[in-house]
């Protein structure tokens, strides 16, 4: 059965679906025009982040699954799939531990300023570290963490490992399993009263838009330090650039925008208090590799061999009486 691989995959998953006898056409033209031609005979595809608009679902009579190599689905129409009986799944167990990392590497860069640390070493003022500004320990801190799913649960895991104390804001998990993880549920507000971080692992929805806003901002302490790498769209970036220019906040990390990628001349990238990457969380080398097979083992499972699948992985199973 023919699979389209939309966008650049670590090769382990090429590898995996061509020892599946799958013939792979590989598409880096991702214009309407151009997904419309190439995936007209395809019964699955692999796909990174490109938008996969109805229009293009259309012109697909063959499809019978999409791969999404990540966890979000933002860039397709969950209902539209189902409603034409196209599965929808997400490399769920691939990505957790690579952006957990990426979240305390954010934490701990933007309270330690460790460049500041390593310019003054190099330019043989050692004995002035006394003039560096201050820096601060995780130990003790308060954390929030917005959303106890995957990627929430295995940052808390890590929050707990460096002696903080963790709160969850998560009202569709029950409180007992919050509690089993040695973290305190907590309201939203009253989460921004006292978090000196906050971490936020929400979808991005119509609920979720804009969730943290001037208001959410003037609720917290001013050394709060927020990180988001979810989706761009949950906290409001203009509202953002005003809490971290008025210093309402003390600092925020960034792995994903509004828009992406975002422009060059972003207000945001002038401000010293925001350390920024390229929605390059999940992108370790090991979380490459996972994601790949992952990927390619749930859209060819799905297509031949459906007793091997991971059904947790297929995101609209109850849609489709599966
Ligand atoms: P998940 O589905 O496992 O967990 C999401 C959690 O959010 C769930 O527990 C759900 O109950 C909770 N939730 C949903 N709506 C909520 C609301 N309105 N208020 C509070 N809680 C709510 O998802 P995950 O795998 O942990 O991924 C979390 C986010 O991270 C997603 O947005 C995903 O797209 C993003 N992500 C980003 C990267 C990256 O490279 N930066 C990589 C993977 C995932």
């Amino acid at each position: 059965m023919k699979i389209a691989i939309v966008g650049a995959i670590h090769e382990l998953g090429w590898e995996l679906l061509q020892s599946r006898g799958h013939t792979i056409i590989d598409i880096s033209d991702t214009s309407i025009s151009s997904l419309k031609k190439e995936l007209a005979d395809v019964s699955g595809i692999v796909l990174r982040t490109a938008q996969m608009p109805n229009e293009v679902i259309d012109a697909c009579p063959h499809l019978q699954i999409i791969g999404r190599h990540g966890v979000g689905y933002d860039n397709v129409d969950l209902n539209y799939l189902s409603q034409k009986n196209i599965a929808l799944g997400v490399t769920g167990t691939a990505n957790a531990v690579s952006v957990a990392e990426h979240v305390m590497t954010f934490f701990l860069q933007l309270t330690k300023n460790i460049h500041l640390s390593d310019e003054l070493t190099r330019k043989g003022e050692f004995q002035n570290k006394g003039n560096l500004p201050p820096f601060f320990e995780l130990f003790q801190k308060n954390v929030l963490i917005l959303g106890f799913g995957r990627i929430g649960q295995a940052v808390a895991k890590r929050c707990l490992g460096f002696e903080m104390n963790v709160y969850v804001y998560d009202p569709y998990v029950e409180v007992k399993i919050i509690e089993e993880s040695n973290c305190h549920p907590i309201s939203i507000n009253e989460g921004f009263q006292i978090a000196d971080f906050i971490s936020i692992h929400l979808p991005l929805n119509q609920e979720t838009n804009s969730l943290i806003n001037r208001r959410s901002f003037q609720e917290m302490k001013n050394n709060c330090v927020i990180v988001n790498t979810a989706r761009g769209g949950i906290i409001n970036e203009q509202d953002l650039y005003d809490a971290l220019k008025e210093n309402k906040i003390q600092a925020a990390g960034l792995d994903v925008f509004e828009q992406e990628p975002p422009p060059k001349n972003h207000p945001l990238f002038a401000l010293p208090n925001i350390l920024v990457t390229p929605h390059n969380a999940a992108l370790s080398l090991e979380c490459r590799k996972r994601m790949a097979i992952e990927v390619c083992e749930t859209v060819s499972f799905y297509l031949k061999d459906k007793e091997k699948l991971n059904i947790q992985n297929i995101i609209n199973r109850k849609e489709l009486g599966i």
